[in-house]
């Protein structure tokens, strides 16, 4: 049985003495049992002795320097000289292993790169390459991981110089999956057909965007495909706004008005705000028609359905909706008939199905905590690397 000392954490330190307030320095002994690293004989000879400093982890909140006699030896089974292995130390460091876990953590936990190499005393490329040692050990175990079964696919920005990337985020478990440079087809195909066992996955989730749709139908044939309906609602926002500033470019200036036309009927408001609607539609009542035509498609698109013959009247609905929008006389709603006529068996799918790509963009917002405790990356790997160390 190992004895493990409770200060040091290691196994087999005996401590000898313990000094100092802002720096501990803890002179410890090794008391494990000495055998050769190349054929494991005990049949030692002492050579030489030296002190090896090594920085251990904080006690409290200082930080501590542990001092060990260590030997030079020679085997006297092979013939080879060797230097002492210490547990917890791997050879030539001159930090533990618990202190550098201490480090990478301090950085992973939301410290920037310089207040931790600040905060523990050591230089910030040193912080830097911990944690890299770290994450790597982390990645490792994700390298094998199959596609999930339900895949949520979004764009992101990354840098002005590199452009867009592209979140694959397994909607299950809500984390991401994996992060690649690009949006268009190109790049996003290079990359699928590298995917492992991609006949898993079940649902993918995206939003209106063509390249994702094409990529989707080609490299996961046993996927179904369902328009994201935080997309979809923001689309159709979209282009009533615009149609509303076409109407009425003063009105839709009116931040107050604004806020009431882009809420859904049904969630609540102000009685006061209500009737300040009314009374603006009273004195617009083409911007009101359009008002309510939006919130009889957001109503519609929002609804939930349990069986395909619950959907039958909302699918005779939804296209009519397209109908009509197709054959209005105005530009953006044109456009948005288009758009929801080319997606429409997406949307319908969505009706049946609870995830969003609202768990993606929760992600985003964590990559974005990542590139703001770096102040920006301009290295996609790196990058990553963290993503999937932090939010995978
Ligand atoms: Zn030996």
């Amino acid at each position: 049985m190992p004895l493990h000392e409770p200060i040091i954490g290691l196994p087999d330190f005996k401590i000898i003495s313990a000094n100092g307030t802002n720096l501990i320095q803890i002179e410890a002994h090794y008391i494990g049992h000495n055998k050769c690293p190349h054929c494991a004989s005990s049949n030692l000879r002492k050579k030489d002795s030296f002190i090896r400093q090594l920085r251990h982890h904080s006690i409290g909140i200082s930080r501590s320097l542990l001092l060990v006699k260590t030997h030079k030896f020679y085997c006297r089974a092979c013939r080879r000289y060797f230097r002492q292995r210490l547990p917890g130390v791997q050879p030539y460091q001159r930090a533990t292993e618990p202190f550098k876990d201490q480090v990478a953590l301090r950085h992973h936990g939301g410290t920037s790169l310089h207040k931790a190499a600040q905060d523990l005393g050591v230089g910030a490329a040193t912080v830097e390459r911990y944690y890299k040692g770290y994450l790597d050990t982390n990645a490792s175990e994700h390298k094998s991981a199959s596609c999930p079964k339900v895949l949520g696919i979004d764009e992101k920005h990354f840098t002005k110089k590199l452009g867009y990337m592209t979140t694959f985020a397994d909607l299950k478990r809500h984390k991401v999956y994996d992060v690649t440079l690009g949006r268009s087809e190109l790049s996003l195909r290079e990359y699928v057909t590298k995917i492992p066992n991609r006949d898993n996955c079940k649902v993918v989730v995206m939003d209106m965007c063509e390249p994702f749709r094409n990529v989707a139908k080609m490299h996961f044939p046993k996927a179904l495909i369902v328009a994201d309906r935080f997309h979809v609602v923001k689309l159709i926002n979209h282009h009533f706004l615009k149609t509303w500033a076409e109407l009425d470019h003063v009105g839709r200036k009116h931040r107050g008005l604004l806020s009431l036309m882009r809420r859904h009927a049904w969630s609540p408001m102000k009685e006061s705000s209500r009737e300040n609607l009314r009374r603006y539609f009273a004195e617009n009542p083409a911007i009101g028609a359009i008002y309510d035509f939006k919130q009889d498609l957001m109503k519609l698109i929002l609804s939930r359905v349990y069986s395909k013959h619950d959907a039958k009247p909302l699918i005779r609905e939804f296209l009519n909706k397209i109908r009509a929008l197709k054959e209005s006389k105005f530009g953006n709603l044109i456009t948005l008939g288009t758009t929801l006529d080319a997606w429409k068996e997406e949307i319908v799918r969505m009706w049946r199905f609870s995830k969003t790509n609202s768990i993606t963009e929760g992600l985003h917002r964590r990559m974005d905590e990542i590139l703001n405790r770096a102040y920006g990356m301009r290295n996609f790997n790196n990058f990553r690397i963290r993503v999937k160390a932090f939010c995978g």
